[in-house]
């Protein structure tokens, strides 16, 4: 079954997410298909209450790295995990450029949502520059080794990786699935290296960066992915269900 992910990204009041998610539950075979939607934070309760009962998870798109207290503004693992949280993405491109993100913050966003019982989304992934000067594999290695540090192996169970280069979220461009397997075969080397063979052959990987429903038969050609991380195209719940259809 493929993994879909759904990054709302900074869109959709709480009403407007309401009337997405009325049209779009009415129309999508959840069952065939193991989906999360990343919802704004202001818009987590009226997600877990129209996808109660729908084979949908609940995801959000950061947590703080305190467990609680002092930090005004911030959202803690527990108070995600309260909400009807199931996955939160942390890593994501935007938030290590905007906010300077670092490995050691993002490693214990992670150690947070697990201790809170959550699935964490990691993502990963190169910037055009660092690509095209053959840094990729240094960086999947950097970034996937800080993220994961001191984590048991069994707790890779709850984590999912996604692999998205910088150069193709929000771009319009994509890889070609011949250089996504080739990032992928990297991203399991690192786990395989640090974790074991057992480890890198069950880590769950998705891909994300510009995939929408004209390009999504190509991408899912890619033999040794799960699934999507998908933003742009998940904002049309129309584009997002033709996806949903042709991922299948
Ligand atoms: C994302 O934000 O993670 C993403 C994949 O965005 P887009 O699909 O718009 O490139």
């Amino acid at each position: 079954m493929k993994t879909l992910i759904a990054n709302f990204k900074m869109n959709m009041t709480p009403t407007q997410t309401k009337d997405y998610l009325i049209t779009f539950l009415s129309r999508v075979d959840s069952e065939k298909l193991d989906l999360t939607l990343c919802l704004p934070y202001t818009s987590l309760f009226i997600g877990d209450f129209w996808c109660a009962d729908k084979n949908i998870r609940l995801g959000a798109q950061n947590l703080s790295d305190e467990e609680e207290g002092r930090n005004t503004g911030e959202i803690s693992g527990a108070m995600l995990k309260d909400s009807g949280v199931d996955y939160v993405i942390v890593g994501h491109s935007e938030r290590r450029k905007r906010f300077k993100e670092d490995g050691k913050s993002i490693n214990r966003k992670i150690k947070i949502g697990l201790k809170n019982g959550l699935g964490l989304i990691l993502c990963v992934g190169e910037s055009l520059a660092e690509r095209n000067t053959l840094k990729t594999y240094e960086v999947l290695k950097e970034q996937i080794e800080s993220a994961l540090k001191g984590l048991y192996e069994n707790e890779l169970e709850r984590i999912i990786i996604a692999y998205e280069p910088v150069w193709a979220v929000g771009s319009g461009k994509t890889p070609s699935p011949k250089e996504i397997e080739e990032a992928v075969k990297e991203i399991k080397k690192v786990v395989c290296d640090d974790f074991s063979l057992g480890a890198s052959e069950s880590i769950r990987i998705v891909y994300g960066g510009s995939v929408d429903s004209k390009n999504i038969k190509q991408l899912n050609s890619c033999k040794n992915i799960n699934g999507f991380l998908i933003g742009q195209a998940c904002l049309d719940p129309n584009e997002f269900l033709k996806i949903c259809s042709l991922v299948r």
